[in-house]
């Protein structure tokens, strides 16, 4: 075969990691009891409504919709995100604030492409979320760590952080049950961070596709709802409050960012599925989301307690776990345990999967962590699957 590597730029990583593959693998097996993808669940995908709005979709707006529209994405959708999902996280914004994306991952393509050149530093959450490093990679910043606890990103690290690199271009932030450790940050926190971003005149990323899978029935104010100096740029996603397959995210942020993710993306790959976008529309008019969207957080809740309550019943005292108000994410710290090395042992031997936390940390070096995902499993699986997963720690 013609060796294509003397080829390539410096911007492939030919190093990176596997393991998101890994996990849909693992999760196709039917043998094995995977707490690897972070997806809804599939029994949860509301497939007959989406079909019918399909139809629909289809009768009611014609050729338009296999046409090109333009690259902000459709303007009726675009609305429904600033009026419906928007607003409830104290957002205020009109359509004209917000470009579609073929989901919220496209966006922190569009952001690293915007934002970074090679070696500019940028803070990220320790842990963070492993397919933003990924992204980032190839534009080879320079990150600086900022440890995390029960209420989030620690504010006197990030101080300290920004006192040593003002020239940093970005704070990354999961802020809402967080991507992999489930920890929401605090109110405090939210506010502190948006002074600091102020201060040192940095911008923010807000990446919140778990914001409205609180079990609770609260909703935290998004970052971007407590600025009013154009620092935040938020990202949302259909992905999981609905449907991870229909590729749509979007961005909100200040008019300028806007325009400027408009002719990224127009580079990228033009505009957002015009199709999909339609079907969406349909379907957000005949059916209500909001119901959905607190159903499924009645399933996620009793996943997470069966979760939790299997954690603290089995687990050895060498594990510390966190318990997430929202989303699909545990995290567990075992002590003295190398848990990629693990992992192969845990597909073969004790039929479970899970994320080995060392992917999360930005600057490498923790190898004692786990994520679990809790989504896409019965409550009798997930409590199958920790206590075979105690089994072997022990
Ligand atoms: N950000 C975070 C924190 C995520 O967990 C994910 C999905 N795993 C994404 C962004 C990307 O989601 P999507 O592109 O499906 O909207």
């Amino acid at each position: 075969m013609f060796d294509i590597r003397p080829k390539l730029t410096s911007r492939i990583e030919l190093g990176g990691s596997d393991v998101v593959e890994q996990m849909f693998a693992a999760a196709r097996d039917p043998e094995l009891i995977s707490f690897g993808a972070g997806v809804p669940a599939p029994d949860l995908l509301p497939v007959e409504a989406m079909s019918r709005a399909t139809v629909r979709a289809f009768q009611t707006f014609g050729a338009t919709m296999l046409n090109y529209d333009g690259s902000y994405g459709l303007q009726p959708l675009r609305h429904y995100i600033a009026t419906q999902r928007l607003a409830g996280l104290n957002i205020q914004a009109s359509a004209d604030d917000i470009c579609i994306l073929s989901g919220s991952q496209q966006g922190l393509d569009l952001i690293a492409r915007l934002f970074l050149n090679d070696g500019d530093s940028i803070i990220v959450e320790a842990p963070t979320y492993p397919g933003a490093i990924n992204t980032f990679a190839p534009f080879h910043p320079r990150y600086i760590t900022v440890g995390m606890d029960a209420e989030g990103m620690k504010m006197d690290e990030l101080e300290a952080a920004l006192r040593a690199n003002p020239d940093t271009k970005f704070i990354y932030t999961v802020p809402d049950y967080q991507n992999p450790s489930g920890i929401t940050m605090s109110l405090e926190r939210r506010r502190k961070l948006v002074a600091l971003a102020r201060q040192y005149g940095v911008l923010i990323v807000e990446d919140s596709p778990y914001c409205e899978l609180g079990f609770d029935n609260e909703k935290m104010p998004a970052i971007r709802s407590l600025d009013d100096n154009g620092l935040v740029i938020h990202l949302g996603s259909f992905s999981k409050i609905l449907s991870p397959g229909v590729r749509i995210g979007w961005v909100c942020a200040q008019a300028d960012i806007i325009k400027l993710f408009r002719r990224a993306k127009e580079a990228a790959d033009f505009q957002s599925c015009t199709t999909t976008q339609y079907m969406l529309l349909q379907y957000l008019q005949d059916n209500d989301l909001d119901q959905l969207i607190k159903n499924n957080n009645r399933v996620y809740r009793e996943r997470r307690d069966a979760c939790v309550d299997a954690l603290a019943d089995s687990m050895p005292g060498n594990v510390r776990f966190t318990r997430p108000d929202g989303g699909f994410f545990c995290w567990l710290t075992v002590d003295g345990v190398n848990t990629s090395e693990l992992l192969m042992r845990a597909i073969q031997t004790a039929r479970i999967a899970y994320v080995p936390g060392e992917s999360a940390f930005a600057n490498g070096g923790d190898h004692n962590t786990i994520r679990l995902s809790f989504s896409q499993k019965e409550p009798h699986e997930i409590k199958d699957g920790i206590h075979r997963l105690a089994e072997l720690l022990k």
